[in-house]
């Protein structure tokens, strides 16, 4: 049967495990919590692949063990999320010049020659999960303008490295602690366009309110406004939201963080982070497959499945 998305429905092409089984998963600690498995082995059953996605709970000193063992039992590729993204970088044979830049891999293809050896490729989707995202949410980058990035992590990182070749003419990034942002800026400002301006500065009530005034975009790519805290926001509660700002949240649990309702209860235009986890998932995907999807169809079937899985939190 057909779904919305274009693949077929979960239930009518899963087989059981057998001795063609082929295995992706993810490295992460904890890894628990992810939605990636759900939304892999929901897709994978409706596309009628006998393959199955594991979660991989890697302690950080067994990382450089774990790659080592996958690949030594045939796994076809992992994503890899927090801690390792860093870690994982050493075992690659190659990475891309984003994942490289960005200093993180989030997905790892494992190519194999005639005789069978093994070859590492890192990936980053997490760069184009977020632009793809983005621009689905209905914000035009290469319309030019300033965007304002709250954060300076590992996910800040993908955000301002996408940002800087999206079109616009500035980034920001703001981050409580601004050495942070500093390190962040001075690492990614040599692969920047000449014309595309990229500052830091300290996150603060005054500089954020002051930063939105000329930008079109904000970017919250701190753990703020996460579940359980779902009170927190970077806006602070006082002042009265910009409402000509399109507003991007990372975080994704809750779907409507308390930042999104405040950009949408004054008319900003609200992106949630769903989006981002799709699209990065279906994107690795089409990596282990050699682009034979959809991305297109495998993101929005990928995010209905983690809407699904959030509720049932
Ligand atoms: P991270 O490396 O731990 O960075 C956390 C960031 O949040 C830092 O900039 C930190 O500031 C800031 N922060 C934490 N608590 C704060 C507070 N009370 N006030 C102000 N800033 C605070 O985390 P990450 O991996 O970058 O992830 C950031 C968020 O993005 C997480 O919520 C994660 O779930 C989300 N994410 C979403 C996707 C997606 O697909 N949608 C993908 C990746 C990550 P300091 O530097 O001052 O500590």
């Amino acid at each position: 049967m057909a779904s919305e998305t274009g693949l077929r429905s979960t239930g009518d092409s899963w087989q059981e495990m057998n001795g063609q089984t082929q295995l992706v998963g993810v490295m992460g600690w904890p890894v628990a919590h992810s939605l990636s498995p759900v939304m892999h082995n929901t897709v994978l059953r409706a596309l009628g692949l006998n393959w199955c996605y594991v979660p991989f709970a890697v302690r950080p000193d067994d990382i450089v063990a774990a790659v080592r063992g996958a690949v030594a039992l045939g796994v076809r590729g992992f994503n890899v999320t927090v801690p390792h993204k860093q870690a994982v970088i050493a075992q690659m044979n190659v990475i891309t010049p984003e994942a490289e830049a960005v200093g993180a891999v989030n997905t790892v293809a494992v190519e194999r020659d005639g005789q069978g050896s093994p070859r590492l490729i890192g990936h980053n989707t997490d760069i184009a999960g977020f632009l793809d995202s983005l621009q689905a949410g209905g914000f035009d980058p290469t319309q030019g303008g300033r965007a304002v990035i709250v954060g300076a992590g590992g996910a800040a990182r993908a955000v301002v490295y996408g940002l800087l070749r999206s079109g616009l003419d500035g980034v920001v990034v703001l981050n409580r602690t601004v050495d942070r942002a500093a390190k962040l800026v001075a690492e990614l400002a040599p692969t920047a366009p000449k014309s595309v301006l990229l500052e830091s500065g300290h996150l603060s009530e005054s500089s954020l309110a002051r930063e939105v005034q000329a930008a079109r975009l904000l970017v919250n790519a701190t753990t703020l406004g996460m579940w359980p805290k779902t009170t927190g926001s970077i806006w602070p509660a006082a002042v009265p939201f910009p409402a000509h700002l399109a507003v991007y949240d990372l975080v994704y649990n809750p779907l409507e963080t308390h930042l999104l309702r405040q950009a949408r209860e004054a008319g900003a235009l609200p992106i949630d982070g769903l989006g981002m986890l799709a699209r990065q998932g279906a994107l690795a995907l089409a990596r282990w497959l050699d682009d034979a999807v959809d991305v297109d169809a495998v993101a929005d079937q990928m995010r209905l499945v983690a809407l699904g899985a959030l509720a049932r939190r």
